[in-house]
């Protein structure tokens, strides 16, 4: 049995997916044990009862005003204060912008080793494996601790959230809060605010085909009916098409979903790195050639802009009318 932290990451008011999904891996891990998590933001403590659904036995609550938007600097003193006081025998941290940032200074401060980007966690012969894709995708590895706790951040959309409820704890922790050189003065998002690209189940992905900025409603309109966010090429990116904030691939988001539609995108192995994993791949290209095709479950030749006016019509028939 052992006792797991997991630090949560909420956006927009509401639990991130990606935190819940490392609940269960702790629960995987705890062996039985406990689960301590830890929430931060003043509006944090309405994330508990989601929490204890999902199998926290206590839960930490940061709830100071600097922790409404992400620092290094105050998450880093509060967090490394929670380690101290808790002694967990592993951690998990969501792997996103702000695990990314996080974790290694965490692994730096304890002297602990971290596998980052973890798609799955086993428990064998009394180690925590942690299985992670490497050489874009391409490969897996099995990582185990050995030496101090096993430490690791989890990659949204691969672990199935486990519900189970349990009587929890509030802990209001009083972070000690010091030297901060960081203030955030206002936060200008560049995305929709619709469904968030690395969590989401589906992905309607736009390349140079797509051949301007108009095009890509053409792929919103799909996205909207299936619930799923936009997603991009380098090429569309570079074409001024759509926001960098869009892009999928090596140098961009790497995605996961349950269904990824890539609509006139060659398949560059850059591109592939961001989404070779997806579930489902269909991909929608006027070259019978492109090198997508050779990862797709499903390929579509043809027109982009013929093909997804004419899925979306129909699945507004199936999805909406029904
Ligand atoms: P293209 O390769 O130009 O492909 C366009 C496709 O659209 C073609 O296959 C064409 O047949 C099809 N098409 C055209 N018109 C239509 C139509 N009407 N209907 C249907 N299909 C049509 N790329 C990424 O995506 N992500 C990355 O993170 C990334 N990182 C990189 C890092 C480095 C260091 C380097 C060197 C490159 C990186 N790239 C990345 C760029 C990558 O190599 C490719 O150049 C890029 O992915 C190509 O984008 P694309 O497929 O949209 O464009």
């Amino acid at each position: 049995m052992r006792k797991v932290l997991v630090m949560t990451e909420a956006k927009a008011g509401n639990l991130r997916g990606v935190s819940l999904e490392s609940l269960a891996a702790a629960q995987r891990i705890a062996e039985g044990g406990e689960i301590i998590t830890v929430a931060f933001g003043s509006d944090c403590s309405h994330y508990a009862n989601v929490l204890g659904k999902h199998g926290a036995n206590k839960v930490y609550l940061v709830g100071n005003k600097e922790f409404d938007v992400y620092t290094t600097d105050a998450y880093l003193q509060a967090l490394r204060q929670v380690i101290v006081e808790v002694e967990p025998d592993a951690i998990l941290m969501p792997h996103t912008a702000i695990g990314k940032d996080l974790a290694p200074r965490i692994a730096a401060c304890f002297g602990l080793g971290l596998v980052s980007d973890v798609i799955d966690v086993q428990v064998g012969d009394g180690d925590v494996i942690f299985t992670r894709p490497i050489y874009s995708g391409k490969a897996f590895e099995k990582k185990k601790a050995v030496s101090g706790i096993p430490f690791a951040t989890i990659r949204p959309n691969n672990i199935p959230v486990a519900e189970m409820s349990r009587t929890f704890e509030i802990v209001h922790f009083n972070a000690e809060i010091k030297d901060l050189r960081t203030f955030v003065k206002e936060v200008v998002r560049k995305t929709t605010g619709r469904v968030d690209l690395s969590e989401a189940k589906v992905v309607i992905s736009g390349g140079r085909g797509v051949k301007s900025s108009d095009g890509f409603k053409t792929l919103q309109d799909l996205a909207d009916i299936l619930e799923g966010a936009v997603g991009a090429s380098r090429g569309a990116c570079d074409a001024e098409y759509c926001d960098y904030s869009l892009q999928i691939g090596q140098t961009g988001k790497v995605v996961t979903p349950d269904l990824y539609i890539a609509c006139g995108i060659s398949g560059a192995i850059q591109h592939l790195a961001g989404m070779s994993n997806s579930k489902v791949i269909v991909a929608i290209n006027k070259d019978p050639e492109a090198p997508i095709f050779q990862i797709a479950d499903y390929g579509i030749v043809g027109d982009l802009f013929e093909v997804v006016p004419l899925l979306t019509e129909e699945l507004k028939k199936v999805l909406v009318n029904s």
